[in-house]
This record gives C-alpha cells, sequence and structure tokens, in this order.
C-alpha cells in the first residue's frame, strides 16, 4: 500500500513562511482576482481564495465580470491594476472566455505582479535559473517531493501534459541543478506514442493532462512515486458530483510506493503558493525590486 502524500503539512508550511514574510516587514499585501463568467470550478477555486486570503492578512478584491467584457475593457483594467501602488498581485482566473486573447493579457499583467508566474519574463527567468515568481502549481508539485523527501537526482520522471502553466514549466524546475530537479525528464503528451511504456520507466510519474483515471495501475511501476496534478469534475456511480485526479487512484494505491491524494494534494499547496507569492510580490515592491 502506498504512502498518501498530503497536503496538509506542506500547506502548514507554507503558510508559516508567508506569516514570516509577514512578520518582518509592514507589508499590506493585496490581489486583485478577477473571475470572468460562470464556471462552477472557477467560482469555487475564487471564493476559496477569498477566504484563505482573509485568514492569512492578505486582502483578496474579487472582481466577477461578465462574460461579454471586450479585451479592450479588460487590459485596461488591468493596467489600472499595474499602475496602483496598492495593488500587490494580479490574477486572472482561467478558464477564459473564448474572444479573449489569453496570450496579450499575460502579458499586459505587470511582471511583478504576476503571482502566477505565467508572464513570459517570469518563464523566462524561471529557465535561466533567476529570481523570479515562480508559477505556482510546478511549485507545488516540488514542495510535496521535497517534504516527503522523494528524491529525484538521477531518477527518471515522467511529466504527463506540456501546458505552459503545469507540464513545460514542472519539467524545467526538474533539470534544475538543485535538491528537487537534477532528474532525466520525459515530457508526454497528447501525441506521445506508446505512453504507457514510457510511463513504466518512471520512478516519479506526474501527471497533468486532465483526464480522470488515465493512469491505471498497468502503467506504474512498482514502488513508484505518483503525483497527480489533475483536477477533474465527474458524476460517480451515485450521481453524486466530485473531484478526482488523472490516476486510477484506488488501484493505484495497490502498486506505487507512494501517491499524492486528489482532492487534499497538489491544489491545496497550489492556493497556499499563490498567497505566498503575493506576500513575495508586496515585499519586492516595497523593496523597490524590479522583476
Ligand atoms: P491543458 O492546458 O489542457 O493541458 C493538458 C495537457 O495534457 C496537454 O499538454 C495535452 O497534450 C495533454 N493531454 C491531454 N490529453 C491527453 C492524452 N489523452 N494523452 C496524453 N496527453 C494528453 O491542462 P492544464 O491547464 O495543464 O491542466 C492539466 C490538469 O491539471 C487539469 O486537470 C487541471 O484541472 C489540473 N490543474 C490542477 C492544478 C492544481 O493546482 N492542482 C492547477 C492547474 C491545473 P497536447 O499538448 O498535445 O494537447
Amino acid at each position: 500500500m502506498a504512502e498518501i502524500l498530503k497536503a496538509k503539512p506542506v500547506v502548514k508550511i507554507v503558510y508559516q513562511e508567508l506569516a514570516q514574510l509577514l512578520e518582518n516587514q509592514a507589508i499590506e499585501p493585496v490581489l486583485e482576482l478577477v473571475l470572468i463568467g460562470k464556471d462552477p470550478a472557477a467560482e469555487w477555486y475564487v471564493n476559496n481564495l477569498v477566504k484563505k486570503g482573509a485568514k492569512k492578512n492578505i486582502q483578496v478584491n474579487l472582481h466577477k465580470l461578465a462574460p461579454s467584457i471586450t479585451q479592450d475593457e479588460l487590459m485596461k483594467l488591468i493596467r489600472q491594476f499595474n499602475e496602483d501602488d496598492k495593488v500587490s498581485g494580479i490574477m486572472l482566473q482561467k478558464p477564459l472566455p473564448q474572444h479573449l486573447d489569453e496570450e496579450q493579457i499575460t502579458e499586459t499583467i505587470s511582471p511583478a505582479k504576476d503571482v502566477d508566474g505565467f508572464h513570459p519574463q517570469n518563464l523566462g527567468k524561471m529557465l535561466l535559473d533567476q529570481d523570479a515568481l515562480l508559477p505556482c502549481t510546478p511549485q507545488a508539485a516540488l514542495r510535496i517531493i521535497e517534504h516527503y523527501g522523494v528524491k529525484t537526482e538521477g531518477k527518471h520522471i515522467v511529466v504527463l501534459g506540456r501546458s505552459n502553466i503545469v507540464g513545460k514549466p514542472l519539467a524545467n524546475l526538474l533539470l534544475r541543478k538543485s535538491a528537487t530537479g537534477n532528474a532525466t525528464v520525459t515530457v508526454c503528451h497528447s501525441k506521445t506514442r506508446n505512453i504507457a511504456e514510457h510511463c513504466l520507466r518512471a520512478d516519479v510519474l506526474i501527471s497533468a493532462i486532465g483526464r480522470a483515471g488515465f493512469v491505471t495501475s498497468d502503467m506504474v511501476k512498482e514502488g513508484a512515486v505518483i503525483i497527480d496534478v489533475g483536477t477533474n469534475l465527474i458524476t460517480d456511480e451515485t450521481g453524486i458530483e466530485k473531484y478526482v485526479g488523472d490516476v486510477d487512484y484506488k488501484a493505484v494505491i495497490n502498486k506505487a510506493g507512494a501517491i499524492t491524494p486528489v482532492p487534499g494534494g497538489v491544489g491545496s499547496v497550489t492556493t497556499a503558493l499563490l498567497l505566498k507569492n503575493v506576500v513575495i510580490a508586496a515585499k519586492n515592491a516595497i523593496n523597490n525590486k524590479i522583476y
């Protein structure tokens, strides 16, 4: 039976780090959080962020906008946030409506306030191992790996998914010359042939594709560490809606050495790291640190 790599102790440590950052300096972190439209999962996530932020002395201003908002209107709002010295961080909850140009919007957010770490400048600095606001979900996967003492050096790590916000940055961080890096990384995607063969060679398998139950036990090497980033809303056999990962948890738990649960895994750590990024951005602004 696999060890369950629960988020709770990791989240606790991240919030302690956040509190320490707030202790040492008079900072009033403010996050401008933009939600467009009425996606239930997105609404649940942003409401949770507002609540968690309040508990951690971070003011989260939630802007619920109609899906009819134009590109120009949204860009104008972001520029206002960029110019407002009281604003520490800006976050746009995904998914965005189809008519909006996500790339242009991401590039409009000031890199210093880009708490998601999606701006090309932050991603570029990440690639070059320079100081930057790092994307929260890849960071969350690494924090779990670090906390539970999973060794990455020289290990074969397979990442399923190559999105700009999870798979690609995560694969890159795993290549770093660091305690949670130095891995040999294989990245798989929808055009990869024989995915199961790659997965079977993984010492650590990280799935971020968004397909419930995609990773079955016959794709997992005995004793492998499984990090499940996937968050998929499904209706179970009793008609109840619930979130599950990409991994067939019930089956894989009997073969893996360790596994993250969904919920209570990567997602919870991601939220904590997002709030920590807001505090880091606020602190950087006070210390005139320029990204
Ligand atoms: P995304 O942008 O849709 O990317 C999905 C990736 O998976 C793509 O690279 C895609 O390949 C690949 N893929 C899809 N179907 C596949 C298949 N059948 N076989 C192999 N590869 C396949 O998704 P994302 O934003 O990275 O999110 C991925 C998952 O992580 C989702 O479940 C999302 O909800 C979850 N997520 C969780 C957190 C968290 O904090 N826990 C944060 C963000 C996202 P192509 O590139 O070839 O299309």
